[in-house]
């Protein structure tokens, strides 16, 4: 089944109230399978809404018009509804008492023209509004089904809930169900993921997208089925392509930073720290993680005072790692040096060791421009990337 949406109101056409119940059936209407395959603004003009209607009824199943049910003459959705469908509309006492209730209860007398809101085009079912005066309707026609919902939104909102999004599961045999996950990447470029995974890219069901922030890949995974389980399996087998493809660039379903902090708790590890920048960007990235603090034996923040090439940032890396690692006795150094001055290309090299009580075990340079506000943040990527590989058990 595949639906469009038709938003009624001259206020949307003007500008002055933004669109936003579109976008929320949209998404409701996605996640329980359907397709949502064109949304149209339409003004309060009967001609114009049974023009559209009509229109949509062309090329999907379903059309949802949400808006135009006010009590006032501006509010015409009720005809234009009727007119597409070729259908007179009816009065229902019942729906005259409902709103009359509604205003005996805010000991309020009710105007005239409220009437008009007990019409529905014949044959329809009406949707009751525990949540405001107007009611909206559903009529399944020979063309195909029109909803109907109010425009305020959180009656909208309210009444797709718990009544079109039951309508459709219940009475019209939706049962799809979507699952989306995430899982996280880096060590590589976002070009290089696309092409390895650029045919679960392009398809429709499973499919992955991916985000990219300062060298980590949030790679979303979306899969349809017609039951629960088959959308897990499908999803499990969406994440092993994933790991197959990336090997060991694959993190997993946690992001960089709280993967690290796990693993150095899982295996009770203490790690300290040489920055050679007061903006700490390892120890900035870990402690915004739960518990990475604890995983943290000590900080050692030493600027470079003096020039470095590549050469000595290897050394100072090294020596500031092996340092702090015995200062605190840690289980796990790491430091992180850039050398003393960019590039002509504006680049700065930074190279990042990682030491145990044994010495050495791994230790990587790469240029980034630290001129960017975010360029560091490159930088704490690159240095927890090269401790989870190292975790992970990841042959050097
Ligand atoms: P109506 O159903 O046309 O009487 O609209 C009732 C209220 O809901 C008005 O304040 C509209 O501006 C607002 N409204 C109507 N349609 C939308 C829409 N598609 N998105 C957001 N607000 C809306
Ligand atoms: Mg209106």
């Amino acid at each position: 089944m595949n639906a469009e949406i038709i938003a009624i109101g001259a206020e949307l056409l003007l500008g002055t109230t933004v669109d936003t119940n579109s976008a929320y059936v949209s998404r409701q209407l996605t996640a329980c399978g359907l397709g949502v395959g064109r949304v149209t603004l339409v003004g309060d003009d009967p001609e114009q809404i049974a023009a559209a209607v009509r229109e949509g009824l062309g090329r999907a199943d379903l059309v949802i018009c949400m808006g135009g049910l006010g009590p006032t003459l501006d509010d015409v959705t009720r005809e234009g509804v009727a007119l597409a469908l070729g259908r007179p509309l009816e009065f229902h006492a019942a729906l005259l008492e409902q709103i009359a209730a509604r205003f005996a209860a805010m000991k309020r007398e009710m105007p005239e023209s409220n009437r008009r809101q007990a019409y529905v085009p014949a044959g329809a079912r009406v949707i009751e509004n525990p949540r405001g005066t107007a009611p909206g309707f559903i009529v399944e026609d020979e063309a195909g089904t029109v909803v109907v919902l109010p425009g305020v939104p959180y009656e909208m909102r309210y009444l797709c809930e718990h009544a079109l999004i039951p309508y459709l599961r219940e009475e019209r045999g939706i049962t799809t169900v979507i699952l989306v996950k995430t899982l996280h990447a880096t060590g590589l470029s976002e070009s290089m993921i696309g092409e390895l995974i650029a045919d679960l890219m392009n398809q429709e069901n499973p499919k992955v997208g991916i985000s990219a922030k300062q060298a980590r890949y949030e790679l979303r995974m979306s899969v349809r089925a017609e039951t629960y389980t088959e959308a897990e399996a499908l999803l499990t087998a969406t994440s092993s392509t994933l790991a197959e493809r990336l090997g060991a660039n694959l993190v997993g379903a946690e992001p960089l930073a709280a993967t690290v902090v796990k693993l150095l708790a899982q295996r009770n590890l203490s790690l300290a720290l040489h920055e050679a920048t007061p903006v700490a960007p390892i120890f900035r990235a870990m402690t915004a993680v739960r518990g990475g603090a604890d995983a943290i034996a000590g900080v050692v923040v030493h600027p470079l005072d003096q020039a470095a090439d590549e050469d000595a940032a290897v050394a100072l890396a090294h020596a500031g790692a092996t340092n702090v690692l015995g200062r605190w006795r840690a289980e796990l150094g790491l430091g992180a040096q850039p050398v003393s001055s960019p590039d002509p290309s504006g680049l700065t090299a930074v190279c990042v060791a990682l030491v145990t009580p044994d010495g050495l075990v791994r230790q990587v340079t790469r240029r980034y421009d630290l001129r960017l506000p975010e360029g560091w943040d490159f930088v704490a990527t690159l240095a927890l990337d090269l401790m989870r590989r190292y975790l992970q058990g990841e042959q050097a």
